[in-house]
């Protein structure tokens, strides 16, 4: 069984930044918690709850208790840090600077009221926290189709929108999607401000998984299952190799038969520790062997 890893894959940058800030933040006095799962990944979650870092989904579970409260990666509305503000709460913010970049863009092409739309998924926590920081109309599309729908409702009678608009991406999604949706606007929208905000991380991770999952008869995707650009990968790997399994753990292997793979492919998605990986790796040389 010949096994190759993507050249890029596993945590990303921010990520690791986030968990450094949690792990210091731990050893404050009151101690820390997350807001939300500090990365999509359940093994991290747990390591972390081990460690007395347990995660919150209201400030308020926090207040008068003197515990710092960290955010994750993605980023959270400015509404957050106003509340927390308020409550007197402390906060370390570990959100990573590629997602303040985007904060901080919209924040200001918006502060005259100026509409901002973002290509990704409305429901997702860094896109709730980048639409947190625009003082306009807010747009989300995370499709072509979508993107026609939003024009049905909002370009004028000549077929053109008028008004200045910022475009962004939530740093996940793929390059094919931010491309379509730049072509289609920029005909259209008069006075267009777009910034391709997708991470280097992703668009590496993206390609080395879609150059892998072509030279592989089985190719395993590693990330949890909320986690998007582990969804993405899958979606990537699907398409060039049939035989492509999401997983989150090296217990997982067990349903699925690799006894007929000769060439393994595998990559993780950016909030995969380099211990899962390990793992896996460990569980495949035995599969191997036996
Ligand atoms: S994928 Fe990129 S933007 Fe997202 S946390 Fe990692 S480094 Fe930051």
């Amino acid at each position: 069984m010949n096994i190759r890893i993507a050249s890029a894959s596993g945590f990303c940058f921010g990520v690791k930044r986030a968990l450094e800030l949690t792990l210091d933040a731990r050893k404050a006095p009151a101690g820390a918690v997350t807001y939300g799962e500090l990365i999509h990944n359940r093994d991290v979650v747990r390591k972390l709850e081990q460690e007395g870092v347990s995660v919150i989904e209201d400030l308020k579970e926090v207040q008068g208790t003197g515990k710092t409260v960290v955010i994750r990666s993605h980023g959270v509305p400015k509404s957050f840090h106003d509340e927390a503000a308020s409550l007197g709460i402390p906060l370390v913010d570990g959100t990573c600077p590629f997602v303040k970049k985007i904060h901080r863009l919209v924040d200001g092409f918006s502060q005259d009221g100026s509409a901002v739309m973002i290509v990704g998924t409305a429901t997702h926590p860094e896109v709730v926290g980048i639409a947190g920081w625009c003082h306009g109309p807010v747009f989300v599309v995370d499709s072509l189709e979508a993107l026609v729908a939003w024009e049905s409702q909002n370009i004028s009678a000549d077929g053109h929108f008028s008004h200045p608009l910022m475009l962004v991406a939530q740093t996940t999604i793929r390059l094919s999607l931010w491309d379509s949706v730049y072509a289609h606007l920029s005909e259209r929208a008069m006075h267009l401000v777009a910034h391709n905000t997708i991470c280097k991380a992703t668009s590496e991770r993206q390609a080395s998984a879609e150059t892998l999952s072509s030279e592989v008869d089985c190719m395993l995707v590693v990330g949890g299952p909320h986690s998007s650009n582990t969804k993405k990968l899958y979606e990537i790997c699907k398409k060039n190799c049939e035989n492509t399994y999401f997983i989150e753990s090296a217990a997982d292997l067990q349903m699925i038969n690799l006894l007929n793979c000769d060439n393994i492919g595998i990559t993780a998605g950016a909030s995969t520790p380099d211990w899962v990986m390990d793992d896996i790796l460990n569980q495949l040389k035995k599969i191997s062997n036996s």
